[in-house]
This record gives C-alpha cells, structure tokens and sequence, in this order.
C-alpha cells in the first residue's frame, strides 16, 4: 500500500518545528522530505537482487541541515546555479546580488531557498502519494525583486519515480530558476565514489564556461570531449581530462528541448548493483556536477562524503541567463505561471 505520513524532524534553532514526510509504495520505495530547504533527505530504492539502500547524500539531523554547505537534496533558488558579478538588469533596473562564491552569485544567495522553511501538507494523487510544499520568497529577499510565491508538489509515483512539479507567481519581473540540488550514489550514500557509474546526457552541447563556471556565451558540441556522454560513459573515464573545474560541472543543452515535453534527458547506472535512475524534465539544461568539492563532509550515519562521493543532475535553465538573451528566458512577469517537471525514475537491470 502507498503511504504518506508526517512526524517532526526538529526544531530550528529559532524554535520552528519541521516535518519529515515519508512516503512509502507498494515495492518497498521510501523517499523522505523535509520543510526545511524542500529537501529530499533519503531514496530508498532496491537493487537488481532487492536489497535495498538510500541512495541520496544527506544528514541525520535538522541542525546540520540548517547549515548544508553542499546543498543537499534541496530546492536551490530562487536563482540555482552563477550569476555572474551577482549583476543583472530587468527593463533598465539594476540589481546587485551577494557574491557568495566569488566573483560570483550562486544558488540564491546567503539566504536562498535551500534553508528556507516550506510549509507542507500530505496528499494523495492519482499517481502515488505526494507532499506539497509552499513558500514565499517576500519583496527584496537577497535582493531579488518581487514577492515570488512557490509551490514544489513531490509525487512517489508507483513505477518508482520522484516527480516533483514546481509552480510560481510574482508581483514584480524577477528572474527565477528552481532546480534540485540531490547528489545520488546508486550504489548506496556511502558508496564511495561515483566514478564507476555509467552515464548517458542527451545533449549534443552545452555552455561553454569560464573558469569561475560562467557561460562565455558560446554554446559548442560536446564531440571530441570529455562532456560527450550521449553514448553510455564510465563517470571517471575522462573526468581528469576536466582539471578546472575538478571534474563535470557543466551545463548540458538539452537536446529537442520545447519548453513542454517532459522527456528523458539522462541516464545513470551503477553496474556492479544494477541500480538505474533516469532523469525526465521539461527543462533546457541540465547542469551535470560530481561532487567536486566535497571533502571529509560527515553525512548520514556516520558516512564521510569525500570528491566524488554522489552526482547531481540539476535540471534547470542556464547558468547566469539573466545576462545572456540569447538564451531561454529565467524572467517570470507578473499574471504568468512558471512551471517545470523533473521526475528521477528508478529501476533495476
Ligand atoms: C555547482 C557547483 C557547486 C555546487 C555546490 C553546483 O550546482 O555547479 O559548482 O560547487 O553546486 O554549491
């Protein structure tokens, strides 16, 4: 029987108390999410023999969530991935960001949605069961304009997806890029390294970046380079090859993107477990990032996440749109709805 249920996590050193919700399908699946940050805390999902494991890096407490230097299974907003100089204009306006990855903004700022409490409610839906989480982001907060009401709406679907569906409204133009920010080990959080997983992107190019991870504008073929993975690729095959960036940390340009279709964009496998995930979106981009910084990190039960320890697969729009326009748009004006699908789908082989 699929199952939604609610108890409390903790409490925020400001004395809010915040839910865990857990849902459970009929093959054993358990995804759980916090108020805090949206944040997918664990993915218990079987392997090829049933054995299952958690598959998603993350902490055992509310206090070291309250912190998340690496972003953890959250939603990252309101604007995920760089901005460049944290500087941007809307109709001749300019706005100035924290630069809190320097020279740079990233995923939202100091404060960002990543920490921010989500309000959620258990639901049903046809497919599955779900818990939908809502917040305003007020006027002014980290400096971005406009009052921006979000909601994130989690399914556990019963072929064993995590679909998540966002919506947002604004009183004011802002830019806006929700993503989620989950790093998966398919072998288990405390796995190891991601190195041995395969991977295949359907994307035949991406956005060229500069050394401090911001587009040069140029959007090339991933052909004859370590970012080609439209064909099955070991993760650590030609990851040295990517010495600036300390392995991938690029965004990938989805191929036949339209703005609608949720379609598989990726696929990860861990070979020797035959655990598979594949990522569905609407979304143009997909920012493909292997844990590069993570060192001596402690995580759930006693793991220590190092390099490598977990990939994202951050479907989103691209990094520092808002100075490129050229690229798809990241501003949402007021009596518009922004909406986007990503659905982690998992299975065996
Ligand atoms: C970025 C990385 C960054 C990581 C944690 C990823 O989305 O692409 O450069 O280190 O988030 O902030």
């Amino acid at each position: 029987m699929s199952t939604v249920t609610r108890d409390v996590f903790g409490t925020t050193a400001t004395g809010q108390d915040v839910a865990v919700f857990t849902l459970s399908n009929d093959n054993g699946v358990v995804v759980r999410l916090l108020e805090i940050g949206a944040i997918v805390a664990s993915v218990r999902v079987p392997d090829r023999l049933g054995e299952f494991a958690d598959v998603a890096l993350g902490f055992d407490t509310l206090a070291e969530y309250e912190v998340n230097p690496a972003y953890f299974g959250c939603a990252t907003g309101r604007v995920a991935n760089r901005i460049a100089n944290g500087r941007f204009e809307i109709d001749g306006e300019a706005f100035q960001l924290a630069i809190n990855t320097p020279p740079n903004h990233i995923h939202g700022g100091e404060g960002g949605f990543h920490r921010a409490f989500w309000r959620g409610e258990a639901e049903t839906v046809p497919e599955g069961v779900a818990a939908r989480f809502r917040y305003t982001s007020a006027d002014g907060e980290d400096d971005y304009p406009g009052q921006l009401s979000c909601e994130i709406l989690y399914t556990l679907t019963r072929a064993n997806g995590l679909r998540i569906n966002y919506v947002a409204h604004t009183d004011r133009p802002t830019p806006i890029n929700l993503t989620n920010h989950s790093y998966f080990n398919l072998a288990a959080h405390d796995g190891g390294s991601v190195l041995d997983h395969v991977i295949r992107i359907k994307a035949r190019r991406y956005t060229e970046r500069d050394a401090t991870g911001i587009p040069t504008g140029e959007i090339l073929p991933v052909e004859h380079t370590p970012l080609d993975l439209q064909t099955s690729c070991v993760v650590g095959a030609r990851i040295d090859e990517l010495k600036d960036s300390g392995g991938y940390d690029h965004n990938y340009v989805i191929d036949r993107w339209d703005g609608e279709t949720c379609r598989m964009i990726a696929e990860v496998i861990e070979p020797r477990r035959g655990r598979r995930m594949e990522v569905h979106t609407t979304q143009p981009g997909v920012q493909f990032y292997t844990g590069n910084f993570l060192s001596g990190l402690e995580g759930k039960a006693g793991a220590v996440y190092n390099r490598h320890a977990g990939l994202c697969l951050e479907t989103q729009h691209f990094p520092d749109s808002v100075n490129h326009p050229s690229f798809p748009s990241t501003i949402l004006r007021p009596g518009e709805s922004w909406q986007q699908t990503t659905e982690y789908r998992f299975s065996t082989l």
